[in-house]
């Protein structure tokens, strides 16, 4: 196992100091290459400026560029407890859709908002959408406090509104912060600029976080990719989403409810393989000659997913286009792939304003969150998204392009 990090992202209105923040996190926390801070203070005396912290993110961004085997979406840095990425860095366009379509999964957030300007338009949307994919840790920082002279009398107003805010839509932050990112107060050391705040910094706050939990004790899930016959063996191959697969193991194949059992677990030059856990991929052979297919999911006796063909999800809505009742699309979750009818809009919300935009609505415009029914050409396997995420997402497609990202909530 790789040793234990926690992935996160950090979210907030434009300008509000998402760069700053990594590039302060990065610095203060020794993880940048040597000499490359001093260069860049050269740069910034030149031009007469103060040292720049976001340049550190325009300058990683360069690297990336240059070596195409650095992860363009993933940062990273350590401290003593475990090793830190930072999903989706920050002008990255397609933020919003890697969220949502899985493309970057986080476990905590970091909701940055200026001390001078308050909850802004993008902070609503930014922190509504960590609300649909559920991260429950999330930690808000005031940044910018320089700029308010480290004021408490401020960091009381916009914190008192952040809350206000976050309370309506059913968010409670673990932490609400003070920082200045381009000073380094509160974010990997304390403040002396604000000695009323004696609580947490930013980097200590993070280290109390949960990593996501181990799932190879939990229930299975391993949607099938393919089936490869090789040396009159029928191979079924896939990625374990939860749970573990061994042999001898009793099996049900959803959505068709067919019952086998496991008669090897198959990986290429590894003979003594017998099981295979979450988040590996493998390949099966079972007793039983079922008909087997791409899409179908292999799951354990108990504990059985939700298989349905009236679909009730939180749609997140990308396309340029609006999206009408009664129109089709394909919809992709995990392996499975099939066409489905937008049944009913019951409610709509412009992601924005959090205001609700229309009840049983007749369409839905780009930006727009919707609480919507689809109906499904055939059956599909579902999870709550929560319990299995690869299960409890995904995609509508039309025309080659995705056009919206779903979430499946199943205990509202
Ligand atoms: P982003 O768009 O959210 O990534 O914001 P940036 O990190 O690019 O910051 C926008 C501007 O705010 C830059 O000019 C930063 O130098 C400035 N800034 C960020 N954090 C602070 C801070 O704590 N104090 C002050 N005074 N300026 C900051």
């Amino acid at each position: 196992m790789e040793a234990e990090h926690l992935k996160f992202v950090i979210v907030g209105h434009v300008d509000h100091g998402k760069s700053t923040l990594i590039g302060r996190l990065l610095y203060d926390t020794d993880s940048l290459p040597e000499g490359k801070i001093e260069e860049i203070k050269k740069i910034c005396e030149a031009a007469g400026q103060e040292l720049e912290f976001a340049y550190v993110m325009d300058y990683l961004e360069e690297e990336r560029e240059q070596n195409v085997t650095i992860d363009t979406t993933q940062t990273f840095f350590k401290t003593k407890k475990r090793r830190y990425v930072i999903i989706d860095a920050p002008g990255h366009r397609e933020f919003l859709k890697n969220m949502i379509t899985g493309a970057s999964q986080a476990e905590a957030a970091i909701l940055i908002i200026d001390a001078e300007e308050g909850v802004q338009e993008q902070t609503r949307r930014h922190a509504y959408i960590l609300r649909m994919l559920g991260i429950d840790q999330v930690i808000v920082v005031i940044n910018k406090m320089d700029l308010v002279s480290y004021k408490q009398e401020k960091f009381e107003e916009i914190k008192d509104e952040a809350l206000k805010f976050l309370k309506n839509i059913n968010i409670t932050p673990s932490y609400i912060i003070p920082v200045s990112a381009k000073r380094g107060d509160n974010i990997v050391k304390g403040s002396e600029n604000m000695p009323w705040y004696e609580e947490l910094t930013v980097l200590s706050s993070l280290d109390t976080f949960k990593t996501k939990s181990d799932k190879s004790g939990s229930p299975l899930r391993m949607p099938v990719q393919d089936i490869y016959k090789i040396n009159n063996k029928r191979i079924i191959v896939g990625r374990v989403e939860a749970g573990t697969i061994e042999e001898g193991k009793k099996v049900i194949f959803l959505p068709n409810n067919e019952k086998s059992v496991v008669t090897s677990v198959e990986e290429f030059l590894n003979e003594s393989k017998k099981k295979a856990v979450f988040e590996e991929s493998t390949g099966v052979t079972i007793k039983d000659k079922l008909f087997v297919d791409r899409g179908q999911v292999i799951c354990g006796e108990d504990n059985l997913p939700f298989v349905t063909n009236k679909l009730k999800a939180n749609l997140f809505w990308m396309g340029k286009e609006d999206f009408k009742k009664c129109e089709r699309a394909i919809i992709k979750c995990g392996t499975q792939e099939m066409r489905c009818s937008l049944e009913k809009i019951e409610k709509k919300i412009n992601s924005s304003t959090l205001e609700i935009t229309g009840n049983d609505a007749e369409s839905i415009t780009n930006r727009e969150v919707g609480e919507i029914i689809l109906a499904l050409d055939t059956k599909l396997v579902v999870d709550d998204f929560n319990q299995t995420p690869e299960l409890g997402r995904f995609v509508l497609e039309k025309d080659n392009n995705i056009i919206a990202g779903g979430i499946i909530n199943l205990k509202n």
